[in-house]
């Protein structure tokens, strides 16, 4: 069931994505050649706490069977696509790192995802960065009153496979509010009369996840993290957003 926001259910959500992008930024910035991915973890955390919010990652139950979810990030390295654990990797130079994030605050999430390149990357692999970031403002754009979901996915899509990338089928984008994950779910491909009507109140997390080889994936050993079955890397751009009369509204931007 769609659960449609109050405006002052927005305006707590806003609260809720300006602190996950407040981290990510900060994540941005520390993500250089020899740090770990538990350094950037611990960073997560520290500002997370700090704000009293809580890191809802953290002890996420697992979908299947399985531990839940050990860290306050999801750090995923070149061609691991999302849901990578920290721990004692160190960056080096040429990768790139997805880094997934979410917090409740105040009783409401916020959820987003970006990709950096740490030093200097490949061209091709930059590509992918920039195609995957405009595909995640393209859907963000299709999001308007009156359209339906399938809007989002199609316009996500069409950008990405335009570029001769492919869109992860097995993971897609969800509502949000009160949980970080709410009804509906967002895929990042399909047709554009697909899917529910949206209307104003709606507050999606929009993350299309965008792979350089094809679009198949698997679940490493550790049942988490989720690697490209061609060993290419993956890119994962994620804002929640609020779906306004005037038009989308992005809650995780700074
Ligand atoms: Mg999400």
């Amino acid at each position: 069931m769609i659960k449609f926001k109050r405006a002052d259910e927005i305006a707590r959500m806003r609260r809720s994505g300006q602190l996950v992008a407040r981290v990510l930024e900060e994540i941005r910035v520390k993500a250089e050649p020899g740090i770990t991915t538990g350094e950037l973890n611990a960073i997560a955390e520290e500002m997370t706490l700090q704000a009293g919010a809580v890191p809802v990652f953290r002890n996420y139950p697992h979908p299947h069977r399985g531990k839940p979810f050990p860290g306050a990030i999801c750090a995923s390295v070149n061609e691991e696509v999302v849901h990578g654990i920290p721990g004692h990797r160190k960056l080096q130079a040429g990768d790139i790192i997805s880094i997934d994030f979410g917090v409740i605050l105040n009783g409401y999430a916020g959820d987003a995802a970006i990709t950096i390149a740490v030093g200097d990357v490949a061209p091709e692999v930059l590509k992918l960065l920039k195609v995957t970031e405009e595909a995640l403002m393209k859907g963000i754009n299709a999001a308007r009153v009156g359209s339906r979901i399938g809007a989002v996915s199609y316009a996500v899509q069409q950008h990405v496979e335009s570029h001769g990338f492919s869109v992860v089928r097995d993971y897609v984008g969800h509502g949000i509010g009160k949980a970080m994950h709410e009804d509906p779910p967002v895929p990042n491909y399909g047709r554009e009369g697909q899917g529910p009507r949206i209307k104003a109140g709606m507050a999606l997390a929009i993350e299309p996840m965008v792979n350089l080889g094809g679009f198949e994936v698997y679940t490493a050993a550790d049942d988490w993290t989720v690697r490209t079955a061609d060993g290419k890397p993956s890119a994962h751009f994620e804002h929640s957003i609020a779906v306004r009369d005037s038009g989308p509204e992005i809650l995780t931007l700074l």
